[in-house]
């Protein structure tokens, strides 16, 4: 059972640093105990079946995803509820009888999350030479380039390309060989390997993992920095393998001349075939990916509106992984509290999660002031009376531009806001946003006043 245990304990300490501290806090820390081992699943108990519900309904994937990365085993998951098992194991009925049941998992034949394809992954500016690289590479092999070189920041798609060529590869030939590792792993491996008894045996059997393979996909190489004797064993699988021309590809957040710590004989072999970098995606580009995912969480996309996609698509401006997470809290909210995909709930939803712009409460106090005067010069009145109570037209008009502003721009909290605008509630503050945004749609005026305000006010930042 400890085996299973360390599974999921490794499996929820990368769920930690991926997921948003929220929805971790909400479905992860009270779902640490593996009770069971049966059939190939580990059985995971959680403290309540919306619990259950919510991982299975929404992170399923994501733990298939990093499954390879912690274990070679192909096993599937079961999230029950503490109820559930108390009942099943004192043999009596469920009452809730929600034993949820992994998505697809039993049919894990492969050792790479299936997840991730060509078919799912959205090209754009940022990101299409590396998606033609792969694609070709995973059509002709080392014909194309060996080894290719993937690199990009965080969250960007690497993984999810280099995983999508193995996917094709395997999927047009059941019979080929495809190995994908996390670096970390490949030196976990290696160190276990050589570190205990029996070693020769082991060592073997490390080598004979890449002896016959044809794709070895090796993930954020970076890992593998100031790990000299990692590196010697990498650099002999690498050479051993180009010369059966077999394919290499390789992630790394860097490209290769800013790899530190790494052997030079192994930096100018990773230069030897194709780098391909992704770039940090634009707003275009992270609305379509929006509109992509949306269709693998909810039924109908169109349930929800492009107005809030584009809203969500501004605000995670760096990292397709936090925005894909929010967009997930997002859904799952709005699936949960039974509500509509408005933006005011996708606000609120997001309240925690939504990253603040560089330098805390400070910046966005000075960002405040220095929008509020904006505001009052452009509809020429006075800050008092923004933050007043008046209902005349057109202050009431210049004070709910300024909650939008401040919220759509500058990810300033509903609470800040209303705190600076003559503590007002949070709600009023949602609601002033929420008749901007259908205002911004249906009135060119409110349109072109937001754009020269938002312009003014990054201007003179
Ligand atoms: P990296 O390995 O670069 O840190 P990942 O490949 O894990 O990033 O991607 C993070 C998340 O973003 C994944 O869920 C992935 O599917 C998604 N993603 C990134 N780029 C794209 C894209 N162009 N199209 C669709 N999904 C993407
Ligand atoms: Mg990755």
């Amino acid at each position: 059972m400890n085996e299973y245990q360390n599974i999921w304990n490794k499996l929820l300490t990368i769920l930690k640093e991926e997921l948003d501290e929220t929805t971790y806090k909400d479905c992860f820390s009270n779902s640490t105990e593996v009770y069971k081992f049966e059939n190939n699943y580990i059985y995971v108990k959680t403290p309540t079946v919306l619990v259950s519900y919510r991982i299975q309904q929404f992170y399923l994937p994501k733990i298939k995803e990093l499954l390879p990365m912690v274990t070679d085993l192909n096993v599937g998951f079961k999230f029950v509820d503490e109820k559930t098992v108390k009942e099943t194991e004192s043999n009596k009925p469920s009452a809730s009888g929600l034993i949820v049941e992994p998505d697809g998992l039993e049919k894990i034949t492969r050792t790479i999350p299936s997840i991730y394809n060509f078919e799912n992954f959205v090209a754009g500016e940022s990101n299409r030479y590396a998606w033609i690289m792969a694609m070709n590479v995973a059509k002709d092999g080392p014909k194309v380039c060996n080894p290719l070189y993937i690199f990009g920041d965080v969250g960007l798609g690497k993984t999810h390309l280099m995983t999508a060529i193995g996917n094709y590869v395997l999927d047009n030939n059941i019979n080929a060989k495809v190995v994908y590792i996390g670096a970390q792993k490949f030196a976990e491996d290696y160190f276990l390997a050589t570190s205990s008894r029996g070693s020769d045996e082991k060592i073997k059997d490390f080598y004979n993992k890449y002896r016959n393979i044809d794709f070895l996909l090796i993930d954020d190489i970076q890992l593998l920095e100031g790990k000299t004797a990692t590196q010697e064993e990498f650099f002999k699988v690498f050479e051993d393998l180009v010369n059966k021309n077999k394919q290499i590809v390789i992630t790394s957040d860097r490209p290769v001349t800013e790899l530190k710590n790494i052997m030079q004989r192994l930096k100018s072999r990773f230069s030897w075939g194709v780098v391909a970098e992704i770039k940090s995606p634009d707003e275009a580009l992270r609305f379509d990916i929006l509109k992509r995912k949306l269709s693998f969480l909810i039924t109908d996309p169109n349930d929800v509106p492009d107005a809030v996609l584009h809203t969500l698509a501004r605000l995670f401006d760096t990292n397709i992984r936090d925005m894909e997470g929010a967009l997930r809290t997002f859904v799952n909210y709005c699936v949960c509290m039974n509500c509509p995909f408005t933006e005011e709930n996708l606000f609120t939803a997001l309240e925690k999660v939504i990253p603040q712009k560089k330098g805390g409460e400070d910046a966005s106090k000075t960002i405040i002031n220095l929008a509020k005067q904006e505001i009052c010069d452009y509809y020429k009145i006075t800050i008092k009376e923004i933050e007043s109570d008046s209902r005349k037209k057109n202050i009431a008009y210049a004070r709910q531009m300024l909650m939008y502003i401040l919220r759509t721009d500058y990810n300033i909290s509903l609470q800040l806001i209303g705190d600076n605008l003559g503590n007002r509630d949070h709600t009023t503050i949602s609601h002033g946003i929420d008749k901007i945004t259908e205002m911004i749609k249906s009135e060119d005026l409110t349109k072109q006043d937001y754009a020269k305000i938002s312009k003014k006010i990054a201007d003179s930042k």
